[in-house]
């Protein structure tokens, strides 16, 4: 069985830094060695490991993101968010986290993004936790 998160979002384009909210899913889930799948059940939200340390850093991401694609770039669909589809399939709906000891063994500066392109809104998030041998 899968967990699912509920996480709202207060702009257009935001990385929500979610690794507490995973992290207490590792922990419901009671496995203490496995891989955590974290998976974004959108097509304009997805999901990405980066620094959260330095707030700098997803701001620069999305900064550049935002130059190189922009929202009244020339696209054919027709909903006006065609920005947000792109950047959602560049960054991915889903990452996998290695759990160790009942923990996301993430690198010291390393944090799991809700990475929102079309907000505001109130995304899904699922977490399912494998055990591993
Ligand atoms: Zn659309």
């Amino acid at each position: 069985m899968h967990q699912t998160l509920t996480i709202p979002t207060h702009a257009r384009e935001q990385l929500v830094d979610i690794t507490e909210q995973v992290e207490s899913a590792v922990r419901r889930s009671g496995i203490r060695d496995g891989l955590a799948v974290v998976f974004s059940t959108h097509t304009t939200a997805g999901i990405t490991i980066n620094e959260n340390a330095d707030a700098d850093v997803p701001r620069d991401m999305l900064h550049w993101l935002k130059t190189r694609i922009p929202q009244n770039g020339e696209f054919h669909h027709g909903e006006g968010n065609a920005d947000a589809h792109l950047k959602t399939s560049l960054f991915g709906v889903s990452q996998t986290v290695i759990v160790n000891e009942g923990r996301l063994a993430l690198g010291t500066w390393q944090g799991v993004f809700l990475a929102e392109f079309d907000g505001p809104r109130t995304r899904k998030v699922l977490v399912k936790v494998v055990p591993t041998p």
